[in-house]
């Protein structure tokens, strides 16, 4: 049996301190490690292993212990919080990453010292080429003594917006054993996405807080975590779901047998058994779920240091706050950036150019549910896209006349979307996504009333145009304002410089946009095929991924936006969360 390595003066004094504290909060234990400790305090009790990182024990008794981890580059604990043990840590060599659920990745240098706050949970990784040691001081003592073992299932998700993180939750509550769920996410934060990747409360949901619960089957789950009941159909803030949705995670990671890894990396490729990191790493996986996402249009990118994106709230807090702005699209996105402005006291003029000019139009003032149209009636729909908008039409206004609402004589076709969708052949799909989906989004994705109300607010005192219209946009010249061309739909050119240009022209919708290089390998290995209608890969119903040979896989899933292809509307929270947990299920019950 090894012998335990003596204490240095120095290691000693350090145990002394830690002892002397009367109450070992996070931060008294973090004011103890602060002290000078050199690699030579350390060195007895460092040791690597090729497996995982160590959790070399210094010292232990009934109220405290103190550990050294040594992590060779790309070794990392799981997701984990410390229960009732205050815990401080502190860098000696190399360099630690910290990703803390529900907040961006912190990268800490040596010398640092961080002190872990209950309830957080967190990963820390050596996302670094170097060793990476770290000093870890906890009182009382955790239970374990190892990292947890590389044993029992493992399950690959790429994606950690909202569809990965969904699906992350389902599998920690299905899985009721040992095994290891590795999420893999290029962003800086897990659960947050496009979407939910805001700070400011600025940013609301455009759908009701009661349709918003990542469990299908406690649907006022948002709802009473976010103390609405009173308002339950409110539009709540997007950071707010944010955090719903890490909080609902993290209580799965209290609670389940099986662990979830971060992986903050692109994946780049698939093979029949492992997903391929950019990093060099490569993850076996016995099921993998795609749940990568949008791809931003990449359209009028990076032509001028004042074109910025709706997307991105820090460059929208870098437009000027006077002058003339102009917003390249005008759905939700435009109107979320109208809200931004007015709420920074914008005081200038905001001309809105979408190729149509349509706005969304409003929600009812109060969220109400429908009944979905018979699927008898439904299964009367045409098959071709012509003869089904006509219907469609004709269904609504039909309703509409016996005194239903529109709102709701829409939302009574939603639960038939995907068949209907499906049933088109592929040139339709695309004839769809091209013609119709810009007339059908704006009463499907619909807004809430008072962000509509600026629009109409702002155009009467003159402060907003809207113009139906092309723009492109000329690069060259005076970097502080920025000349465009707008070709009116109506007929006419004109030339005008704005102060500052926001692209709000949402996802790209053509696989030629939004080919990734993980698509692009899925496609040159056979494992996926792309549908004809251009729109993405070819999926079942229940999100298996069709390969070139036209067999779905029994391996590989889909969610969100990869099965828009073949089922349409799939994006939004009450469907991604119903797909997340029958994905998760099926892949659980294996
Ligand atoms: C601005 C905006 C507001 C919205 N508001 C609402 C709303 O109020 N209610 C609603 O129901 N829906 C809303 N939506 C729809 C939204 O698409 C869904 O709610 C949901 O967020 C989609 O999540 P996702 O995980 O599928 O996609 P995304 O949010 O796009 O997340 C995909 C993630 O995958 C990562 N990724 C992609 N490829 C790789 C790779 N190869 N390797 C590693 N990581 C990868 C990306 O970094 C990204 O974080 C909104 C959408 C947008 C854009």
């Amino acid at each position: 049996m090894a012998t335990q390595p003596q204490l240095t003066p120095t290691l000693a004094a350090l145990l002394d301190q830690l002892g002397a504290i009367a109450r070992p909060d996070g931060a008294a234990l973090a004011a103890a490690l602060a002290a000078p400790i050199t690699f030579d305090d350390v060195r007895g009790f460092v040791r690597f292993d090729d497996e995982n990182y160590t959790r070399a024990l210094i010292y232990r008794d009934d109220r405290l212990e103190l550990r050294l981890h040594c992590w060779r580059p790309g070794q990392s604990t799981s997701l984990h919080g410390h229960g009732a043990s205050a815990c401080a840590f502190k860098i000696l060599r190399g360099t630690a990453t910290e990703s803390v659920l529900g907040d961006r990745d912190r990268v800490w240098a040596p010398g640092s010292v961080v002190v872990e706050n209950a309830p957080r949970f967190h990963q820390v990784m050596n996302a670094g080429r170097d060793p990476l040691l770290t000093l870890h001081a906890y009182s009382p003592p955790l239970p374990i003594d190892a990292p947890s073992p590389r044993s029992g299932r493992q399950i690959v998700i790429v994606g950690g917006g909202f569809a990965g993180a969904a699906v992350a939750y389902h599998l920690l509550r299905e899985m009721n054993g040992a095994g290891r769920i590795h999420l893999v996410e290029m962003g800086p934060w897990l659960g947050r996405g496009i979407a939910y990747g805001v700070e400011s409360e600025v940013f609301r949901l455009n759908v009701p807080a009661s349709r918003m619960s990542i469990d299908p089957e406690t649907p006022d789950d948002f709802v009473k975590f976010s103390g609405s009941e009173a308002a339950p159909h409110a539009f709540l803030g997007r950071a707010l779901y944010a955090r719903y949705v890490t909080s609902r995670l993290a209580a799965l990671v209290k609670s389940s047998p099986a662990k979830l890894r971060l992986w903050r990396d692109e994946a780049v490729a698939i093979t029949r058994n492992a997903v391929v990191l950019r990093g060099g790493a490569t993850l076996p996986a016995e099921a993998v779920v795609l749940a990568t996402g949008i791809v931003p249009r990449v359209k009028h990118a990076s032509y001028h240091p004042r074109v910025v994106d709706a997307w991105d709230e820090c460059a929208l807090a870098t437009l000027p706050m006077e002058g003339r702005l102009l917003l390249l699209g005008s759905g939700l996105s435009a109107l979320d950036v109208l809200a931004f402005l007015d709420a920074q006291g914008f005081a200038g003029e905001v001309t809105l150019v979408s190729p149509r000019g349509l706005l969304p139009l409003p929600h009812e003032p109060e969220f109400q549910g429908t009944t979905p149209l018979a699927a008898a009636d439904a299964d009367r729909a045409p098959q071709a896209i012509r003869p089904l908008v006509r219907w469609v039409r004709q269904t609504i206004a039909a309703a509409v006349a016996a005194g239903l609402p529109w709102q709701r004589a829409v939302d009574s076709l939603r639960p038939h979307v995907v068949r209907l969708y499906r049933a088109l052949p592929q040139a339709d799909r695309a004839s769809f996504v091209r013609h119709v989906r810009p007339y059908w989004d704006v009463f499907r994705h619909r807004a809430p009333a008072d962000a509509l109300g600026r629009v109409d607010d702002w155009a009467r005192t003159g402060r907003l145009r809207r113009l139906a219209g092309r723009v492109t946009i000329d690069g060259r010249g005076d970097p502080s304002a920025v000349t465009v061309a707008i070709r009116e739909r109506a007929g006419g050119e004109r030339r005008e410089r704005f102060d500052a240009v926001v692209r709000c022209v949402g996802p790209a919708l053509d696989v030629a946009e939004a080919t990734t290089p993980l698509l692009q390998s899925l496609i040159d290995g056979g494992l996926a095929a792309l549908a004809a209608s251009g729109l993405g890969i070819e999926t079942t119903t229940d999100g298996r991924v069709v390969d070139a040979r036209g067999e779905a896989s029994h391996r590989i899933f889909g969610i969100g936006a990869v099965r828009r292809a073949c089922d349409w509307e799939t994006t939004s929270v009450p469907d991604i969360a119903k797909h997340a947990q029958q994905l998760a299920r099926e892949i659980a019950r294996r």
